[in-house]
This record gives structure tokens, sequence and C-alpha cells, in this order.
């Protein structure tokens, strides 16, 4: 905790301005030390490590749950349910969003601003669009940081919602304690979840829209189940259950967090929420120490001189990849 301290005392006095703002909830102070983590600014970056340092003895207290689910399948109507739901019972919640596409489209899943009506004018909500970072990494590094400002800010329920895309629901799932997969109730969806791996990740499987059609929801619920049976759960200890709920009329969304809360207990009593934390956090040191090292690998000043030469040796087989990658490996240990 030296490092803390040590931290704190080097902290300007704007910034320790800035972590008070946080830490007395004032949604300015919210906004501008998340906007301060998402900034791609060296000296931001700096300033926000320190911001965060501070902050950190404030988190931890929150659960976070990581909501996921392919475009339609109804995320937002469903987070503004149980939003709603969770206010009225005394919580105060923070929505995320984990979006790599948006840096391509130009929009984020929570973007929009018809998504979420009712929850994004509560005072005990806040609704935070996908961060621009470019990668999944940048994106979801940002996302991870913004979850700890949330959680110091008195936020105790985080929500990070994803889109079924690439490596997103990975991602999201290593930075959350309970996963829930969100499933319309047709083969099709169930089906490429399946396929991706996707169900292998969750704590939870939602099949949303029973409104429409109860007797095929029911049917991929068991569908669901089946499937589940046969994987090694996700959180040892943790059977995951099948819901049916719709969104639109509210059915189901008690139920839901009861699901949660009983997950919650179990995992707490076990020591495996714990455990599943500390296991997180070294993994995210080892995702930051990956990506920086593979950054100072491409900028540094003689791998980006031969990088070129050698690709297109090891490209004409007059050099193996193997000489190829120790050659270039080898300029880090040189003095940069
Ligand atoms: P997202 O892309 O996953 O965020 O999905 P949306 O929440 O935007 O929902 C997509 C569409 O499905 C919208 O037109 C919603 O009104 C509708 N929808 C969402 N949940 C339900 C539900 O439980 N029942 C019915 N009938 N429609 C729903």
């Amino acid at each position: 905790m030296n490092d803390t301290v040590a931290s704190q005392e080097l902290l300007a006095a704007a910034d320790q301005h800035l972590v008070d703002g946080v830490l007395a909830r004032q949604p300015r102070a919210l906004a501008k030390a998340i906007t301060l983590v998402e900034s791609t600014r060296r000296d931001h970056q700096a300033r926000a490590e320190q911001v965060l340092a501070a902050l950190l003895p404030h988190t931890g207290k929150a659960i976070r749950v990581g909501i996921s689910g392919s475009p339609g399948a109804g995320k937002s109507t469903f987070i503004e349910a149980l939003g709603l739901h969770l206010i009225e019972r005394g919580h105060r919640l923070a929505v995320l969003a984990v979006d790599p596409s948006s840096t391509l489209s130009g929009g984020s899943i929570l973007g929009d601003k018809t998504r979420m009506e009712k929850l994004s004018t509560d005072a005990n909500a806040f609704i935070r669009p996908s961060p621009s970072g470019g990668s999944l990494g940048g994106v979801a590094e940002k996302t991870r940081e913004a979850m700890l400002v949330c959680e110091a800010a008195g936020f105790d329920v985080i929500i990070v919602e994803t889109v079924g895309v690439g490596q997103s629901e990975t991602t999201v799932a290593g930075m959350v304690d309970a996963f829930v997969l969100l499933q319309l109730p047709n083969a099709g969806d169930d089906l490429q979840a399946i396929k991706k791996g996707i169900v292998e990740l969750a704590d939870l499987v939602v099949i949303n829209k029973a409104d429409i059609d109860p007797k095929a929801a029911e049917f991929a619920r068991h569908h669901f189940e089946g499937a589940l049976a046969l994987l090694r759960s996700a959180s040892p200890g943790w059977r995951p259950p099948v819901l049916t709920v719709s969104a639109q009329t509210g059915r189901g969304i008690e139920a839901f967090w009861g699901e949660i809360e009983r997950y919650r207990k179990a995992m707490s009593e076990s020591g495996g929420l714990e455990a599943k934390r500390k296991r997180q956090a070294v993994d995210w040191m080892w995702t930051l120490i990956d990506g920086e090292l593979r950054n100072r690998f491409r900028h540094h000043p003689q791998v980006k001189h031969d990088l070129e030469q050698v690709s297109r040796a090891v490209t004409a087989g007059s050099m193996t990849p193997a000489a190829a990658a120790h050659r270039l490996l080898g300029y880090l240990q040189d003095k940069d």
C-alpha cells in the first residue's frame, strides 16, 4: 500500500479535487474522471494512473454484471427495465459498454440517445457509451478503469454491456463477477452462441422476448439447460440457471435479480468470488504488460527499420520465422 500513499502524495491539486469530487459523488467530477481515464494522451494517462491509485481503496464493493447478446436481443430494453427496478429498490447503477466496432461505425451501442430513455435521466443511474479506443484491448482497458471510477463514486451495481462481436464477450467475462448471456428464443441465435463457445462463459442465460411465443421460449430454456449440463461451469460450484423473461413487460426481471443475488451469496460464501477477482486482476496485469511490450516493440527504431526486410525474408523462405522473431526481439534488449 506504500505505493498508493506515494501516488497520493504526488497528486496535483487539480487531480486531488477531482478525486474528492468523485468520492463526493458529484456527476461532473465523475464524467471528468472518466474522460481523463479514456484519454489516449500520454500526459493524461499518467494523471489517470494517479487518480485511479487514489480511488482504488474505495472500489470493489459493487456487484459487476456483464450482459451480452446479439444486436436486437433486447439488451437495452432489458437493462432499462432492470435498472429502473434496481433504483426503486435503492440501488445506484452504472452502465458501461464495450463495443470495439464503435470506432469503425462511428457510433456506439450506447450512443443512441433513444436507448434507455428513462434510465438515462435518472439521477441514480450513470450511462456511458463505449470509449473509442480502437482495439478491443484499448476499449476494454478503459471500460475496466471507468468501472473502478464508478465504484468509487458509490455505484453499487455495475453493468457492462457488450455485443456479440469477436472476442468482446471473453474480455467482458474477464472483468465482471457474473456474466449473463441474453438470447432470443430461436434456434439460430442459440446455435451461434453454442458454436462460438460463449455459453461456456455464462453464469446465467436469459431467454428474452418470452411474451412473443412463451412455448418457444420454454423450448429454448430446455435446450440451453441441456447444453449447459454438458459444459464445465464458468464459475466452479455454480450451475448456471436459464431463465425466460420479457424485458418489455418486465416479467421475470425480479426473478433475474434474485438469481444474481443468489449467485453473489453462493460465490461469496465459497470464496469463489474473491478468487475470481484476484485471478482477473492478475490476468489484467498480464494483458497490460503484453500490450505495452507489443507497443514498445512496434515503436522500437531498429524494429521499425528492419521489420519489412525481415518479413520479406520470411515470406521468401530465406529466413525461418523463429530466426526472424529472435532477431527482432533481440533489439528490445538493447538500450532504447
Ligand atoms: P439490443 O440491440 O440488444 O439492445 O436490443 P433492443 O433493446 O434495442 O431491442 C430490440 C427490439 O426488440 C426493440 O424493438 C425492442 O422494443 C424489442 N424488445 C426488447 N425486449 C423485448 C421483449 O421482451 N418483448 C418484445 N416483444 N420485444 C422486445
